[in-house]
């Protein structure tokens, strides 16, 4: 049982002013297995006074002290890798394999990246009569999701230690432990007092709070879009910066000289990474007429192998939904997509065969989805796939376009060059060309309701800077 029952505010562990706990679930056994304390705007108080006061400091500290302070985290995750790994497949059921990859190596990745962007940054630059100085923002709160818990946490912590922030982190309350952890840790490697504060609670009292605070000068928000537009608007009377990291509903479009055999076999796993709960995961495929038999056939195959299971067995690939609500929340839109008429192909509803517990649904595919379903236009944060055919590449590009929001995509093309003119055709953040790996150096974030700015890589330094001109 992991139970923690106080706050880190100031360097140090304190009772929460707040009352009660939030209990955090396994969505695997659905058994209790930890308890957070629930923070309470007095808490956020003191916390923010704290990472004001640390901010005198922290602002004017050493290059090679933030360097040594990053290098060490990713140490230290690396060191209780496993532990964390163990802990983020108790809580959100990501399959443990992919968890020690994705929950924590990523996030060790990432912290190292800061320290080496750091060895070079240009803080200052001269334009003509001017200096240009960038300096830190000042106090930032971070809001985050349950879905890769510690990589939404280490891209916001991780800059804003570069930087020379200080910061109130808010996590998830479905998959707060590793939050706990990491607080040890920085603790642990000696973050000064103030400069990283941790209070938990619920994000629709506290969220609000935090994002209107007077104290605060930045609010880094990833989650959902609704709640990104309630975080802004909590912001706008303070005109603090706002950058949201929010939904998706990303294309995965095959050119009519693709291979069909790879587009199928690797939709699949581009959809139902982290059992289909990723923000930037390719849920709409895009493919020609003339390929759809075979990509059917492949793709309907393909999708067994994601059979639900054990999240800590090491060949699961596809665990439960994170909790019973979005176990409802992804059979409804199963269910709204097999009554607006589009052709289940693989999966449905119902539990997974051979399983009774948990908070399951049976990986599910799609096809013939026009563009006014429900489960076109929504994001359903689930393994559901959706598959539409076009004719002309033109027509290709509007269905990929057609979406409220902007993350992520792909696209498939024997010739680069074809597949890079259609991916700058694309109005989203970032497009992956015939399967092109995630990058932790280069810029995260999405177009339209899919947020704004960015997070990683130098880009993400930047939004935690301000800009100065000195003129002479
Ligand atoms: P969510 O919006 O319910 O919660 C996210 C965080 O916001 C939590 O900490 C929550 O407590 C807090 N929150 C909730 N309501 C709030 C309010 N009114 N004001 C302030 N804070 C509030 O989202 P979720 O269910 O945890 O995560 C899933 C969503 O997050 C999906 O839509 C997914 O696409 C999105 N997401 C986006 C990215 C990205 O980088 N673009 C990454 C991961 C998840």
């Amino acid at each position: 049982m992991h139970t923690r029952e106080q706050l880190y505010i100031d360097g140090k562990w304190v009772q929460p002013m707040g009352k009660g706990s939030i209990d955090v679930f396994n969505p695997s056994t659905e058994e209790i297995i930890g308890k957070i304390p629930v923070g309470s705007a007095k808490d956020i108080d003191k916390a923010a006074s704290a990472a004001r006061l640390a901010f005198n400091s922290w602002s004017k500290s050493s290059i090679s002290m933030r360097t040594d302070i990053l290098n060490a985290l990713s140490n230290k995750l690396k060191e209780r890798g496993e532990e964390i790994a163990q802990t983020i497949t108790a809580e959100v059921g990501t399959p443990i394999g992919y968890s020690r990859v994705a929950m924590v190596g990523t996030p060790r990745v990432v912290a190292r990246s800061y320290a080496k962007i750091l060895e070079d940054f240009n803080w200052e630059e001269k334009v003509r009569n001017s200096i240009i100085c960038k300096e830190p923002i000042g106090v930032c709160a971070f809001i985050t999701p349950w879905n890769f818990p510690l990589h939404q946490i280490i891209g916001k912590v991780a800059p804003a230690i570069a930087a020379g922030c200080t910061m109130i982190l808010k996590p998830s309350k479905e998959a707060p432990l590793s939050a706990f952890i990491l607080a040890d840790i920085l603790h642990e490697i000696g973050l000064p007092p103030g400069v990283f504060n941790l209070v938990s609670g619920h994000g629709s009292e506290i969220g609000n709070y935090m994002s209107s605070h007077p104290e605060v000068d930045m609010v880094s928000f990833t989650g959902s879009t609704g709640a990104g537009v309630s975080v802004s608007e909590a912001a706008a009377a303070t005109v603090k910066r706002v950058t949201l990291e929010l939904g998706g509903k990303s294309a995965n479009v095959a050119l009519d000289d693709a291979d069909p055999v790879l587009v199928a076999k690797k939709a699949i796993g581009a959809c139902h990474q982290n059992s289909g709960q990723t923000c930037s995961a390719l849920t709409r495929l895009i493919i020609p007429e003339s390929m759809s038999e075979e990509v059917y056939k492949i793709i309907a195959e393909k999708n067994n192998s994601y059979h639900p299971g054990d999240p800590l067995e090491e060949n699961t690939r596809c665990g439960p939904m994170v909790s019973l609500r979005q176990q409802k929340s992804v059979s409804d839109y199963i269910e709204s997509g097999i009554n607006e008429g589009a052709t289940l192909i693989s999966g449905g509803l119902g539990m997974p065969e051979g399983i009774s517990k948990g908070y399951y649904v049976k990986p599910t595919i799609f096809a013939n989805v026009t563009s006014e379903m429900k489960i076109w236009k929504e994001e359903i944060f689930g393994p559901v796939l959706v598959i539409t055919t076009y004719k002309t590449e033109k027509e290709a590009l509007i269905l990929a376009n057609d979406s409220i929001y902007g993350l992520s995509g792909g696209v498939w093309s024997k010739d680069e060059e074809r597949a890079i003119r259609f991916a700058k055709g694309m109005r989203t953040g970032q497009v992956s060309v015939n399967g092109g790996a995630f990058n932790v150096s280069a810029p995260f974030g999405g177009y339209k309701l899919s947020g704004n700015g960015r997070e990683l890589g130098t880009h993400g330094l930047n939004e935690f800077l301000e800009i100065k001109s000195i003129q002479l």
